[in-house]
């Protein structure tokens, strides 16, 4: 297939935009670099810096089978802050994408979609049929998106499939020279964060809130390795069916806490993290874990890789990558 991948100079887009290459599919990324890294974008691809909202003029010429989308604004604490931005980049410029896929007949989209359109869910695991309460304007943006995708399939026929990430960590090592990974300017995320602290490359950790309703105190999340995601797009992108939207959650079905997760840092690294202890993050739920029934059952999918696995990777990343950049 010949796939436009927006958002591939990013971490997740990236690793898939190079699972398509290794799997024989011809790439075209779109990202406009506001968060990505030129150099992210996979060797193999042909790489074109622009925005999503700009695609109309191009895209009949580019005559490509389908769309995985993954250009978004994605930081949850920017999102409380400034809306607009959400809103603007992530479902204005969704919208125009899918108008402009309309009017070149592109038939199928993978959207990355996300947990966050939950927010505290009551059921745990989560199934896709619980109630979507995003606690942020950033969840809010996927969950539109959601939705603007059900009414496109169901009235121009489009093949959409809405993948609900829950947390990706680890990174694509390639042995052919290039790896991909975490590189966020600014990063909020627990693994890399706890990783730098370990490697005494950034602050102690903050750990947010230790007064959780759980079993260690502190909040339960389900992580999956980035390359078991890739593969759930690569799988998606055959089983959509025109006019039709599935909504799949991707998770391993079970959680590990932060506690847990600094512990499996510390023995990946052979470091203590240090970590300091701080008071909850505004808008994180206790615990989220996803259900991966609906995705064995429709994608034949379920992750093969553990904690240990994405820790390790991710690591990796941070020393023979990231360090040098
Ligand atoms: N977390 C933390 N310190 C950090 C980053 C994250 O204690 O520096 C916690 C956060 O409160 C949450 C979990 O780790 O309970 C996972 O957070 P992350 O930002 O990685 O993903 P999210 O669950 O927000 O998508």
């Amino acid at each position: 297939m010949r796939v436009l991948v927006t958002g591939g100079a990013g971490y997740i887009g990236s690793v898939v935009a190079a699972r398509l290459l290794a799997e024989g599919h011809e790439v075209i990324v779109v990202d406009d670099l506001s968060t990505g890294h030129a150099d992210a974008v996979p060797r193999g691809a042909t790489f074109h810096q622009m925005s999503i909202a700009g695609l109309d003029p191009v895209l009949g010429d580019w005559a490509v089978d389908a769309v995985l989308h993954f250009a978004a604004k994605s930081l949850v604490g920017e999102s409380v802050t400034d809306p607009s931005l959400y809103w603007r980049n992530n479902v204005v410029g969704t919208v125009a994408l899918l108008e402009s896929m309309r009017a070149h007949g592109v038939p199928r989209i993978v959207f990355s979609s996300s947990a966050a359109t939950y927010g505290q869910s009551e059921q745990q695991p989560i199934r896709e049929d619980a109630p979507p309460r995003p606690g942020s304007p950033y969840g809010a943006t996927k969950l539109a998106i959601d939705l603007a995708l059900t009414d496109y399939a169901h009235a121009y026929g489009l093949a959409a499939t809405s993948l609900r990430y829950f947390n990706v960590a680890g990174a694509l090592m390639d042995p052919g020279g290039q790896s991909f990974g975490e590189r966020h300017a600014v990063e909020t995320h627990l693994v890399p964060n706890a990783l730098r602290a370990a490697a005494g490359d950034g602050p102690a950790l903050s750990l947010f809130g230790t007064d959780y309703p759980t079993p260690d105190g502190t909040c339960i999340r389900d992580y999956i390795h980035v390359v078991d995601l890739a593969d759930a797009h690569l799988l998606a992108l055959r089983a959509g069916a025109e006019g039709e939207h599935q909504v799949v959650n991707l998770g391993s079905g079970s959680g590990s806490s932060v506690r847990e997760v600094l512990s499996t840092a510390g023995e990946v690294t052979g470091r203590e993290v240090p970590v300091i202890e701080a008071a909850r993050r505004s808008g994180d739920p206790a615990v989220l874990v996803a259900s991966n029934e609906y995705a064995q059952s429709l994608l034949g999918w379920r992750p093969a890789q553990d904690l240990t696995a994405m820790v390790s990777d991710a690591w990796r990343f941070e020393q023979e990558v990231r360090g040098q950049a």
